[in-house]
């Protein structure tokens, strides 16, 4: 491994570690019995690759029990975020989602918003004005957001798009309850859980080894390991948040 990578890795990893300690995992009951409830599912990922270090097995259970699977990824690659060799292919990071979806059969849906600029009003209300458009006259049973205190700004910026296109009714969705997934910080207020076997682990991991734009300058493949070393077990988790109260969440 080259240095940079792992100076960059070493630095997430400690701030991971900050994050879990003195974290609560207790008390969380399972997810299952709610997933295979539902038909069709819509997952919010900020960035290609968050669907797989957050929901990557929580997408595979769901394919199991035939749900139909949509990912909106709500940023478009830029230099930032892809190595400057690669920069002049056409959206190599773009592909390397569409690959995953292919293993894991599902669909997609890019929205190309500009990568840590949705602080920015005017690109905030792009955002959402197009994540409308993109879902309007579809029906899905739930939602599986970012975390609204994820580390990364563009994480929050999307879970509160989608809160605010919900609470105008600009989304719709059959459930009374929405889910937050975790990718670069622990959810503190985590309620339910979803435990990988070793097949869904391992598929996981091979969906993470897709994105070979993204480990070139971080090995996220340790990063998922080790934080399920630190919450102590192979698992996502997520805080099931009731329609009614996510108001108090923006
Ligand atoms: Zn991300």
């Amino acid at each position: 491994m080259s240095n940079n990578k792992r100076l960059r890795t070493d630095f997430l990893l400690n701030i991971l570690k900050r994050d879990y300690l003195n974290l609560n995992c207790l008390c969380l009951s399972s997810i299952e019995n709610t997933l295979i409830e539902f038909q069709s599912v819509l997952i919010i990922a900020p960035h290609p690759d968050d669907e797989v270090i957050g929901c990557g097995g929580c997408i595979q259970f769901l394919r199991n029990n035939n749900c139909n699977v949509t990912v909106l990824f709500c940023t478009q690659e830029s230099y930032r975020s892809i190595s400057p060799a690669k920069c002049n292919d056409t959206l190599p990071r773009q592909k390397e989602a569409m690959s995953v979806a292919d293993e894991f059969g599902y669909n997609v849906i890019f929205i190309n918003a500009p990568e840590c600029l949705l602080k920015n009003n005017e690109e905030y209300e792009n955002l959402k004005i197009n994540i409308a458009k993109c879902l309007k006259n579809t029906l899905f049973d739930t939602i599986f957001l970012p975390y609204y205190d994820d580390l990364h700004p563009d994480h929050r910026y999307c879970f509160k798009s989608i809160v605010e296109l919900l609470l105008s009714q600009k989304i719709n969705i059959s459930s009374t309850s929405i889910y937050v997934y975790e990718v670069w910080k622990p959810v503190k207020k985590a309620n339910r859980k979803l435990l990988l076997n070793n097949d869904m682990y391992d598929n996981k991991i091979k969906a993470m080894k897709y994105y070979t734009t993204q480990l070139q300058t971080v090995d996220y493949v340790q990063l998922i390991e080790e934080a399920n070393k630190m919450r102590g077990e192979k698992a996502e988790f997520f805080e099931e948040v009731e329609i009614s109260e996510l108001l108090s969440y923006v």
